[in-house]
């Protein structure tokens, strides 16, 4: 090797490093500009939330949990051990979730009634949202006579409702108008000797001294294929607003602005008494007061789009 050969060697080597330098020099600022604009494209977004009200906030899946829950304690039968379980369940899931609250006891046709009564404070209630948490004693729509001369498990019938109140209590903003959360007893015994539909509303508007805005109930609320049609009875204004609010937020395949049933229900004592009312019902539920009425024929999805409604509907009122 002679010394021109060694200058044209090393410049050989020298052009090849800064080569590699430079190609490495390259892809990394590359790599810097895609990075810097991919964080670019995520903050531009999360600014922009910053100035549109808060999202609606239900957990689907909690409440799927809690209609498990419930029908794992059994039947919740007037006077039975798992009626006092569920009691006791839900009264700790809402002071879990800050609320205060009363059990009314009284007692209605010689049965002894426990209404539990949720409140943030002691401000008169504008709003009331209801449901019922006993079950049938019989579930005697069954067609098999051994089934039919025993308790349901009233996964939608009961159930549902009181998952759909008990997340709303863990995921309403707390500074919403005066609200409580009423989980009625024994509205389910009707044509029963001794018994009649609805006595724990019953015992709870005549016990009250109050006057809300409007009482909403929740009843039959979880079916997988869930079809709420307006209900007869309740009042017109208040039903619209639910409805309309409910295909605000894509529900509106759920919530049909047609009217079908004409029910008996926890809404009824309210409507005897000049407060408005609405109920909250699907009642085309093939398995309604049978053995078969269980978790599995509920939907997470269903519990859902009636919990989204109902957050939305309670965080709009002024
Ligand atoms: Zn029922």
């Amino acid at each position: 090797m002679n010394k021109q050969t060694v200058v044209a060697y090393l410049t050989g080597v020298s052009i090849l490093f800064l080569a590699v330098i430079g190609y490495y020099a390259f892809s990394f600022s590359q790599e810097t500009t895609n990075a810097s604009a991919a964080s670019t494209l995520t903050q531009t977004p999360a600014a922009s939330l910053t100035e549109t009200p808060a999202p609606v906030s239900f957990d689907s899946l909690q409440a799927y949990a809690d209609v498990q829950t419930q029908v794992a304690f059994g039947p919740r039968t007037p006077g039975s051990e798992a009626h006092a379980q569920v009691q006791a369940w839900i009264r700790a899931e809402l002071e879990s979730a800050g609320w205060v609250v009363e059990i009314q006891k009284t007692s209605r046709l010689g049965h002894p009634i426990f209404n539990i009564i949720a409140k943030r404070n002691a401000e008169a209630p504008q709003i009331i949202l209801g449901a019922h948490y006993d079950t049938r004693l019989l579930a005697d729509n069954d067609a098999d006579t051994v089934s039919k001369s025993k308790p349901g498990p009233g996964a939608n019938d009961g159930a549902s409702g009181v998952a759909v109140l008990l997340e709303l209590a863990r995921s309403l903003p707390k500074d919403t108008v005066p609200l409580w959360l009423v989980f009625f007893d024994a509205e389910d015994q009707g044509r029963f000797e001794g018994w009649d539909w609805i006595l724990g509303s019953q015992a709870f508007v005549a016990e009250n001294d109050i006057q809300p805005r409007a009482a909403v109930i929740v009843d039959m609320i979880g079916d997988a294929n869930l079809n709420i049609h307006f209900e007869k009875n309740s009042t017109p204004a208040i039903r619209q607003e639910i409805w309309d609010t409910a295909a605000a937020l894509g529900h509106g395949d759920v919530f049909i602005q047609t009217e079908k049933f004409s029910m008996i229900d926890d809404h009824t004592p309210f409507l005897a008494e000049n407060i408005p009312a609405v109920d909250i019902i699907d009642f085309d539920y093939p398995y309604w007061h049978t053995a078969q009425d269980t978790p599995d024929k509920v939907s997470a999805q269903s519990l859902g789009a009636v919990g989204e409604t109902l957050w939305q509907w309670v965080v709009n009122q002024k």
